[in-house]
């Protein structure tokens, strides 16, 4: 459904939660826990509604496969659709690491900001271009079937995947952030006046117009004694886009703010580093329980190494980690993961979600002069926009 900046920090479902699924040209699908209730919700739907109203007079047996293979190809649907957006971004040179799938679709974590319009729109079409794809592809079985005497059940199961395609279709290019269509606003908006910040704040305005919309037609449905179940789920929906289009909104206005802040400003020049030859087991002792810190720079001499952290740890048996030297479990640096000290910090915050890493070592030349935290950053933003009020 919508694409999300790094820093978002995801609050109506957690990034860290969930079941990781599978990967596909490195990008990690992982299904949040609240995914597997809409799932179930929809099979449950489809196998005790749906079918049966449709096409009565079979057995439960039968209205529960089609509904599970109906429930199936949909989420699939939507999966495809998600990794449409994730494909052209990593195309464009932009990298995905995961794609999470939630309650309202999927969340395609794209660790950069599309850096122009052009390729913002080709990102934001390319999720709507593929439902539309699918969509068509379903209508059409739909009518090469015929008058469906012959397979009643799977023409009915083809209806509905175009139907719901057509609907996703439908919603996702409504013109407001978060939605594809708010990202095309955007992308307009910005081409025209060359101004993000600007054209952000258009598409997350129309974005909260839409939430507006979809609410008061929620409280028509309740009010009006209509279905009640789809008012309140409207408003649900609304709820979470006006959140999500502040959210893009903020994002950017962060964003300007820090950028003219470097690492260097952030970061803390006084580092604990350990050396390369000592056993994980004194490092658990002497490091990990007297300095509290979960990360350390791992340095030879002067001349970083790696840094180790308490996941690189826990990868080695307890039994082995007397024998095993920090320079065999640690991660060796690349610049994914170091910064240099006159880096910006939303370079830094894009390192971060790309490696998934909260801290990382600032190296100049070929010396350790500091580390930063994904605290640091947050600290400094806060500061920051206090400061402003
Ligand atoms: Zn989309």
């Amino acid at each position: 459904m919508a694409t999300t900046p790094p820093t978002r920090r995801a609050t109506w479902f957690s990034r860290h939660r969930g079941v990781p699924l599978f990967s596909v040209l490195g990008i990690r699908i992982v299904a949040d826990y609240s995914w597997f209730l809409i799932v179930a919700l929809i099979a449950a739907t489809l196998t005790l509604g749906w079918f049966p109203t449709e096409l009565p007079g079979r057995g439960t047996f039968q209205y529960l496969l089609l509904g599970v293979i109906t429930a199936f190809f949909f989420f699939a649907s939507v999966l495809v659709h998600e990794l449409s957006h994730s494909v052209v971004a990593v195309l464009s040179g932009i990298p995905v690491r995961r794609i999470t799938l939630f309650l309202f679709g999927g969340v395609a974590e794209i660790t950069k900001e599309p850096s122009d319009p052009r390729t913002e729109l080709k990102v934001a079409l390319a999720g709507p271009a593929t439902s539309a794809i699918l969509a068509g592809l379903f209508w059409s079985i739909v009518v090469l079937m015929g008058d469906g005497t012959g397979r009643p059940g799977l023409q009915l199961a083809f209806f509905y995947l175009a139907f719901a395609n057509t609907a996703l279709l439908i919603f996702n290019l409504l013109p407001g952030l978060p939605l594809d269509g708010g990202r095309v606003l955007r992308a307009i908006v910005w081409a025209a006046t060359k101004n993000i910040r600007r054209a952000t704040y258009v598409a997350s305005m129309a974005g909260k117009a839409i939430a507006g919309l979809l609410v008061i037609l929620g409280l028509v449905a309740i009010l009006s004694g209509g279905n009640v179940i789809a008012g309140l789920w409207f408003i649900f929906i609304a709820l979470f886009l006006r959140h999500a289009a502040d959210t893009s909104y903020r994002q950017v206005l962060i964003k300007e703010a820090l950028g003219a802040v470097r690492v260097m400003d952030v970061m803390s020049p006084d580092v604990v580093t350990v050396p390369p030859s000592i056993s994980l087991a004194e490092l658990v002792d002497v490091y990990f329980l007297h300095h509290h810190f979960i990360c350390y720079p791992v340095v030879d001499g002067t001349r970083p190494l790696g840094v180790i952290s308490i996941r690189d740890v826990k990868h080695v048996p307890r039994e082995r980690w007397p024998e095993t030297s920090v320079a065999d479990a640690m991660t060796r640096l690349s610049p994914d993961t170091t910064l240099r000290s006159d880096e910006g910090i939303p370079a830094a915050m894009e390192k971060m979600a790309a490696s998934g890493l909260g801290r990382l070592p600032v190296i100049d030349g070929d010396r350790l002069v500091g580390i930063v935290t994904r605290r640091d950053i947050m600290n400094h933003i806060q500061i920051r926009t206090d400061l402003r009020r």
